[in-house]
């Protein structure tokens, strides 16, 4: 059993854990390493033929060393996540105007800061755009990047105003590290070691002579001048490229299943206040193709390996028939600080009335929401944390202090 308060990072998850898994004879025979998946369909099927497609083996398009081959499945599950396909940092969802032009200053998600790309930021000025963990990452390494090499300056750009988004929980979060995390950004900006950009959304990116100026969107915000890296981690998407021949039905925005979809948007949901879920609300009109893991939250950032181990469980139990167990599906996650709903803005919220936590009619099925969301409403009440006021932060200094939660999350 690994150490249950240890908090590997991601190098040391490969080395303990990904790696010797891999390597076990159970398991090493069965992967192809060097196959990238191009595609997926049934044999001998296209998207809109449908007599006797169910009965059809899959087959998976790869790139291999040796060139192009199809390998048949009875069944895929397709967990190849969403990190190979970042975000780019234009506000509107696609580039900015310019961002093409600038690549070769910009990277994309986290680079290896302390590391291998240390000579690439020392001294520079750096700009990173996002507000979830990995922008996080990204600042504290600057930072401490900065206390050794001189002239290295931060800049942080922000498309929202909302500091305890982009702070978190603090020490109210459920994950006692993750907390921490917003707590040490939010010192190092009140000590003004991160030059901080709210309501930053990137319109455009000038570059002259090496040098960057990063344009927002609103035209009352002031450009930033002079940078000379920007770091865009701005979340990442799924490939849905993959499976493109497959029936799949995905929500509109989101891009997970529709029946995931009310659970885990990012609208509403802040991290770990997403219900059990298995091989049902993950099913497509595919039968017996599944995608799970960070791919099956589409684009909402909020996944967490947690999740993706009871998925994995409920799915291939599903796909081996062993009912009973695929549809006992198990999950306790970790809340943040902020409650999700607590931050949700009015217009953001889904205007659905299907069941969940907040809004709506009570929920019935207690395998749908919690019992007391169910319990709340009854009584009359708007269901778990939907009447909690959220201070407003009328001052800077105020809105720096993460806001504890109103009153027990009832979901995850
Ligand atoms: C910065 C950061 C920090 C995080 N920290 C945490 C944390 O502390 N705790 C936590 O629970 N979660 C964390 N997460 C979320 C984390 O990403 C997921 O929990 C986890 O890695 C998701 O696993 P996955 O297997 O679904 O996807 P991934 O880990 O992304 O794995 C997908 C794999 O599929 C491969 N692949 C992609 N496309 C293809 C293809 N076409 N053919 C073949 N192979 C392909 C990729 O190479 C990759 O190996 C973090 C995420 C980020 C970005």
């Amino acid at each position: 059993m690994p150490d249950l308060d240890g908090l590997p990072t991601a190098g040391e998850l490969v080395e303990r854990y990904l790696g010797p898994l891999a390597a076990h004879r159970a398991l090493a025979p069965h992967i192809h390493f060097g196959h990238q998946v191009l595609g997926i369909s049934r044999a001998g099927f296209d998207k809109v033929k449908t007599a006797g497609r169910e009965h059809a083996d899959f087959v998976l398009m790869v790139e291999t060393s040796e060139g192009v081959k199809e390998i048949r499945a009875q069944a895929v599950v397709d967990a190849s996540g969403t990190w190979g396909q970042p975000n780019p940092m234009g506000i509107h969802g696609f580039p900015a105007l310019g961002e093409g032009a600038a690549q070769e200053h910009i990277a994309y998600g986290m680079p290896d800061i302390l590391g291998a790309a240390r000579g690439r930021y020392a001294g520079r000025s750096v700009m990173v755009v996002g507000a979830g963990h990995s922008a996080a990452g990204n600042l504290l390494a600057l930072a401490a990047l900065a206390d050794d090499e001189p002239g290295t300056r931060v800049h942080w750009a922000v498309r929202g105003k909302d500091l305890r988004k982009v702070f978190g929980g603090g020490s109210a979060d459920g994950l006692p590290a993750r907390g921490a995390l917003g707590t040490r950004l939010r010192d190092l900006v009140e000590q003004q070691r991160i030059i901080l950009h709210l309501g930053f959304g990137v319109q455009a990116v000038e570059l002259l002579a090496d040098r960057m100026t990063v344009r927002a969107i609103d035209p009352t915000v002031a450009p930033v001048d002079g940078v000379d890296e920007i770091i865009v981690a701005a979340g990442s998407r799924p490939d849905l490229s993959l499976a493109r021949e497959l029936r799949t039905r995905l929500d509109p925005w989101i891009e997970s299943t529709e029946a995931l979809a009310d659970l885990i948007d990012p609208n509403l949901h802040s991290c770990g206040t997403v219900r059990p879920h298995g091989h049902r609300e993950l099913a497509h009109p595919e039968p017996g193709f599944y995608a799970i893991g960070a791919k099956s939250y589409g684009r909402a950032p909020n996944f967490l390996m947690a999740t993706g181990y009871e998925q994995a469980r409920s799915v291939v139990a599903a796909i081996a028939g062993d009912w009973v167990a695929a549809n006992q599906v198990q999950l306790d996650l970790p809340q943040t600080g902020v409650c999700s709903v607590d931050i949700a803005e009015p217009s953001t919220v889904r205007a659905s009335a299907a069941p969940s936590c907040c809004g709506g009619p009570a929920v019935q099925d207690t395998s749908t929401c919690c019992a007391l969301d169910e319990a709340q409403k009854a009584q009359g009440s708007a269901g778990c944390g939907c009447t909690s006021a959220v201070p407003p932060a009328t001052a800077k200094a105020a809105s720096l202090q993460p806001v504890a939660p109103a009153r027990a999350p009832c979901c995850g």
